[in-house]
């Protein structure tokens, strides 16, 4: 889930904030981005913003919600350290590039081998890398 779709940065607001706050903040940003306020179109941010709400606004959504994103972090139980995009890293002439790890070991990545998405394991430590 990239950040821009978490219902609770649509909402500027965190996890822990409290539902009235939440409340308040849909509703600031529903009249902001309320179709009347831009000129009848209907725009994807509010849609977003609307969708937010219907969840964070419903204490039993919210929780399993809650519980989906910190599944979903915890990547079942997987350390990632860093995560690349695929066109920021810099092969050289046998289509490898490494990159340290936090324990100084260096990962190989072999462009060969790249799928849409990945996960590399480090030899010498449970840190991983993901890359997309
Ligand atoms: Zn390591």
């Amino acid at each position: 889930m990239s950040k821009d779709d978490n219902y609770y940065s649509l909402l500027e607001c965190e996890p822990n904030s409290a539902p009235e706050k939440i409340k308040e903040n849909y509703l600031r940003l529903a009249r902001k981005f309320h179709p009347d306020k831009n000129s009848g179109q209907l725009t994807e941010k509010f849609i977003k913003i609307d969708k937010a709400w219907k969840v964070l606004g419903n204490i039993n959504l919210r929780k399993q919600y809650d519980e989906n994103c910190f599944r979903s972090e915890l990547n079942d139980g997987i350390i990632i350290y860093a995560r690349l995009r695929k066109e920021d890293l810099k092969f050289d002439e046998n289509l490898t590039c490494s990159y340290s790890c936090r324990c100084g070991n260096e990962y190989l990545i072999h462009k060969e081998y790249l799928d849409v998405e990945c996960i590399l394991e480090c030899s010498e430590c449970s840190n991983n890398i993901l890359i997309k």
